[in-house]
């Protein structure tokens, strides 16, 4: 793995890793690589509000008009498990490699990441100080979540990244109104207007290269790094989500 780009080759590929590859500069797509040649990731589905599976009611204003992390291909895969969805219009997709990375390459997101590696990296959503969980615990937390559901794309609560990062982790925000544990996410200022109606994609890209946080707000948003995040169970997410709501 390359030390800069953490750009990996399909042969380095272990399974439960934390991949993603570059969608546009900025930004990038996330998902959790669990065997056989496949990934499972989340994506904006593009479906209206209210419609429900696990969290629908904890997840805050989802954006409904932006791409997302990923537009669905013109060109239909030639692999039978490819695009599946287990939960109608989740956005909880099992993909293979090639639909995944599309035309790009393959990276390693890096965990248990140093501070100075953290801080040195001038793009967000490639590395936390945060710890993994063993494969089998990711892989089940992902294939629980492709199963059931995971809940609506947000900009800045709940994309590609939080996803992975939940599913290597088990970690999740106490914050009901501040989840944002994803590295891109916590590298841009969001606007009222971000929040409503762009996708991640188009407003990290905006905002990475002109007015990126500082350093030191970063490290503190970093999920290895914040105060208000503990482990939930993937059994217990969508109990645990609607009693932060009551609070
Ligand atoms: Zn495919």
């Amino acid at each position: 793995m390359g030390l800069i780009s953490q750009k990996i080759e399909r042969s380095e590929l272990k399974d439960g890793d934390h991949i993603y590859n570059w969608r546009m500069p900025g930004y990038t797509h996330h998902g959790i690589y669990v065997g056989e040649g496949k990934i499972i990731h989340f994506v904006n589905p593009k479906r209206k509000a209210g419609d429900g599976n696990l969290l629908t009611k904890f997840i805050g204003s989802s954006s409904t008009s932006g791409t997302g992390g990923e537009q669905e291909e013109k060109t239909p895969c030639s692999k039978s498990f490819c695009k599946l969805e287990k939960v109608a219009g989740s956005g909880v997709k099992l993909s293979c490699i090639d639909c995944f990375i599309k035309k790009g390459s393959l990276h390693r997101f890096e965990y248990k990441a140093s501070r100075t590696f953290l801080l040195a990296k001038m793009v967000g959503g490639t590395c936390t100080t945060a710890e993994s969980d063993p494969p089998e615990e990711v892989i089940h937390r992902a294939n629980y979540l492709h199963e059931n559901g995971y809940g609506k794309y947000d900009l800045i609560n709940n994309n590609c990244e939080d996803f992975a990062l939940y599913c290597k982790t088990g970690l999740w925000s106490t914050d009901k109104w501040y989840q944002g544990r994803s590295g891109q996410a916590n590298m841009i200022h969001p606007t009222s207007q971000d929040k409503k109606d762009k996708d991640l994609g188009e407003s990290v890209h905006r905002y990475a290269t002109a007015i990126p946080r500082s350093f030191s707000k970063r490290q503190n948003k970093d999920l290895g790094l914040r105060e208000d995040v503990v482990k939930v169970p993937v059994e217990e997410l969508a109990s645990f989500c609607a009693s932060l709501l009551l609070k």
